[in-house]
């Protein structure tokens, strides 16, 4: 049987590798959507090599070059946000990966889960945005998330056999990014090139960010007590620069059992499209007989406020991590464009946190309200 996939966010890293995963296990899996927000050559490219039932582009002004170009294919081509959501309600894929980036996700993501569709989801905003609604209504359709985050999708393969066995925390492992030690008088200099230039991992602009400020480890941290069902107190971040522990749990006998592996996205996200199954791949090893040390800190929250901001919205929930992640996706983008400075993100945020409306159990529609107020307010701060 082959696994029909729906690539979401396919021109993307998460996506490119996953279209690599797919083609080296053609017996396994097809490629059935293929969907990127304005890249349409990269898009045009991958459905003449995968041949999909359909492919959307997110800028609609891109729709006829794409239409033209695959005008002697069977691959129907669709366009905007609206058909987005559309084609993850289609009967024509098996399972959903979640590869686009930030609140963008949440609506497709959210119509696959009500298809009953499993999902791969790397798109992690979608639970920290929404993550209590996510999950009430992944397990109300039965349908499965599997993490294809590196750290989850640890957490997810150390649970496997421990069916209510006790977890007294999980660890999440955090490589510490390209800024590592720094102090902010440093930091107040750095530019996106440096920013961007992640040690271990080669991943888009907006996460190689987040690493950078540690955002994504708090990104991480929400998305954790979604999947797993756990209390703030129970998630640890620790610092392991050589990314070779991918994260860990502990257990209530004080057991801990750890994933490793070298750093390599195609690990997870092949084990995610192929669970339960370990499909044998060709991927690099860890070799134990060359010198390696690993080594383990406490993350600096002091210098990497971003941090510790990420984690007062996880204790406080209701649509603080909602805001959090909106206000932070404005800022990454304004550092990006040069707009502004490397701290001022956490300004920015923390300043946006300060002022908006607090709702404990917000429904769907008020998380979107939560999110376009705190894009709109942070916007005005940075006058974009
Ligand atoms: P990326 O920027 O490389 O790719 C993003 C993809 O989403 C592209 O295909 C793009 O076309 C699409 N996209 C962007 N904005 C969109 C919009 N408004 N509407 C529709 N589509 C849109 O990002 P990435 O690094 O592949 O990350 C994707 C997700 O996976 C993120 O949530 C990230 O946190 C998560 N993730 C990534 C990695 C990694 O190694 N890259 C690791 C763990 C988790
Ligand atoms: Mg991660």
């Amino acid at each position: 049987m082959v696994k029909r996939i729906a690539i979401f966010g396919s021109t993307g890293s998460i996506g490119t590798q996953a279209l690599e995963v797919i083609a080296a296990h053609a017996d396994k899996f097809s490629a059935e959507i293929l969907t990127a927000h304005s890249n349409h050559e990269l898009l045009i490219e991958q459905a003449l090599k995968f041949n999909p039932n359909c492919v959307v582009i997110g800028d609609e002004t891109k729709y006829k070059l794409v239409k033209e170009a695959l005008a002697n294919t069977n691959t129907k081509v669709f366009a905007g946000e609206k058909a987005l959501e559309e084609v993850a309600g289609l009967d024509c894929y098996d399972m959903m990966l979640a590869g686009i980036v930030g609140f963008a996700g949440l609506k497709p993501t959210l119509k696959a889960i009500e298809s009953g569709k499993p999902i791969a989801l790397a798109n992690k905003e979608t639970l920290v945005v929404a993550g209590e609604l996510v999950m009430q209504k992944a397990i109300a359709n039965r349908t499965p998330i599997i993490p294809v985050d590196s750290e989850h999708s640890a957490i997810f393969q150390c649970l496997i056999g421990e069916g209510r066995n006790s977890i007294e925390k999980i660890i999440l492992t955090a490589s510490g990014g390209p800024f590592l030690g720094r102090k902010p008088n440093y930091l107040v200099n750095v530019k996106k090139e440096h920013a961007l230039q992640h040690p271990n991992w080669e991943m888009g602009a907006k996460i190689s960010i987040d690493s950078a400020t540690l955002m994504n480890k708090g990104l991480e941290m929400i998305e954790a007590k979604w999947l797993f069902n756990l209390h703030p107190d129970q998630i640890q971040v620790i610092v392991h620069p050589q990314s070779i522990i991918h994260s860990m749990v502990q257990f209530a006998d004080g057991s801990i059992k750890s994933q490793m592996g070298l750093p390599d996205m195609k690990l997870p996200i092949q084990y995610a499209l192929g669970f339960p199954q370990r499909i044998p791949s060709t991927f690099p090893r860890y070799d134990f007989k060359k010198p390696h040390t690993l080594t383990f800190e406490e993350p600096d929250l002091k210098t990497f406020r971003n941090l510790a901001l990420a984690i007062e919205a996880l204790n406080k929930g209701g649509n603080w991590p909602c805001i959090l992640n909106a206000a932070n996706e404005i800022a990454v983008y304004a550092f990006i464009k040069n707009r502004i400075g490397f701290l001022d993100m956490t300004t920015v945020i923390e300043d946006v946190l300060t002022k908006m409306k607090f709702i404990e159990k917000p429904t769907l529609q008020e998380y979107f309200d939560s999110d376009g107020q705190a894009r709109a307010y942070t916007a005005s701060l940075i006058r974009m």
